[in-house]
């Protein structure tokens, strides 16, 4: 017997599939994959999800979820999906040590922000080293930050974090910026941002925190190093669709492409969270996306039910 739907990932938006599919009694099936709560457990302190007026630990946010969706009948399965064939039905998933047989599944694997690989990078983060202005903006008032990034994201989050920081300053390794127009000119007229251009970050130092950034300069090669409280790195993301490539249609970034109701390209597959969506990437908004997959799952599964009880009956 198959089952009637999987979850592939754990974070906001398959936690809150799980809730919505429990519900429904579809007893979904949740890998969780090779880290618990994606990108939010990654992050100390939440204190813009709605509900949690003190805020909460990114960890603590996703055991509830994860409570909550266990309490409707959601099991958490703690293997990573290596293989999956969508050509035929029911579909079928391995793990390292199992194959499963689903009709229908949710992918919500998330994407990984790009990581600069310097040293010092894997050390600091959570404490000085982020990949979230939203997040983390808020502990580092009055503090020098320097952005990492010329496109959209170091431009946006850039001049958001001039609420927080004395000065901001965005690094980048060329002298053009990928931004848009519109948000170059407000960062070029903001008066607390300044740019370095033609440069990157070789290292990371601090003691307990970051303290100082040793920089290159991509034209000259002469290195220095400067004084820094926070390092925000946006160079872009990378969606967790490896797994699909050619069973599901992706963008040329690697992001599955949904219609408005968050049907893949595969009738009975479908996608919640930054796996498709390139823009808001909050847990909101993901925990949202899980939310309309598991609904749209549900009425999938029911039309395919009806499907087989009218076939039957004709026979
Ligand atoms: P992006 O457009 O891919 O820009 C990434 C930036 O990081 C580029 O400037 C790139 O440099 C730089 N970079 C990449 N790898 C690097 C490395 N290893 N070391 C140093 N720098 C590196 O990513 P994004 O800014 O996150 O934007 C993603 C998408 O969301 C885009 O389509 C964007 O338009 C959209 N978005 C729009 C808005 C908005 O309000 N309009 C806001 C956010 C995002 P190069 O330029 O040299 O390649």
């Amino acid at each position: 017997m198959a089952e009637k739907l999987a979850i592939i990932g754990a974070g906001p938006a398959g936690l809150t599939a799980a809730l919505y599919a429990g519900r429904a009694f579809l007893e979904p099936l949740v890998f969780i994959g090779p880290s618990f709560g994606g990108q939010i457990a990654t992050t100390t302190e939440v204190e813009n999800f709605p509900g949690f007026p003190e805020g909460l630990q990114g960890p603590e946010l996703t055991a509830l979820m994860r409570r909550q969706a266990e309490k409707f009948g959601a099991r958490m399965v703690e293997e990573t999906i290596l293989k999956v064939d969508f050509s035929r039905r029911p579909f079928r998933l391995w793990s390292s040590n199992q194959q499963y047989e689903v009709e229908a599944v949710i992918v919500a694997t998330g994407a990984t922000p790009r990581k600069l690989g310097v040293p010092g990078e894997e050390e600091y983060i959570g404490r000085g080293v982020s990949y979230c202005a939203t997040c983390d903006g808020f502990f580092f008032r009055d503090k020098e930050i320097i952005v990492v990034g010329g496109g959209d994201s170091a431009f946006q989050e850039g001049l958001f974090l001039t609420k927080f920081g004395r000065r901001v300053r965005i690094v980048h390794r060329r002298d053009e910026f990928r931004a848009g127009a519109t948000l170059q000119q407000r960062a070029m007229q903001n008066p607390k941002i300044e740019f370095i251009r033609s440069a990157v970050v070789e290292r990371i130092i601090g003691n307990g925190k970051v303290r100082e950034v040793e920089l290159r300069s991509t034209k000259t090669g002469e290195r220095w190093v400067t004084p820094v409280d926070g390092v925000f790195i946006f160079i872009g993301h990378q969606p967790n669709t490896d797994l699909f490539k050619g069973q599901l249609d992706m963008d040329e970034e690697g992001y599955l492409i949904v219609d408005k109701r968050l049907h893949t390209s595969v009738p009975g597959v479908f996608a919640a969270g930054e796996v498709h969506d390139n823009w808001f990437k909050q847990a909101i908004t993901s925990a949202g996306f899980g939310c309309m997959a598991a609904m749209e799952a549900e009425k999938f599964l029911a039309a395919l039910e009806s499907e087989r009880a009218a076939v039957a009956t004709a026979v």
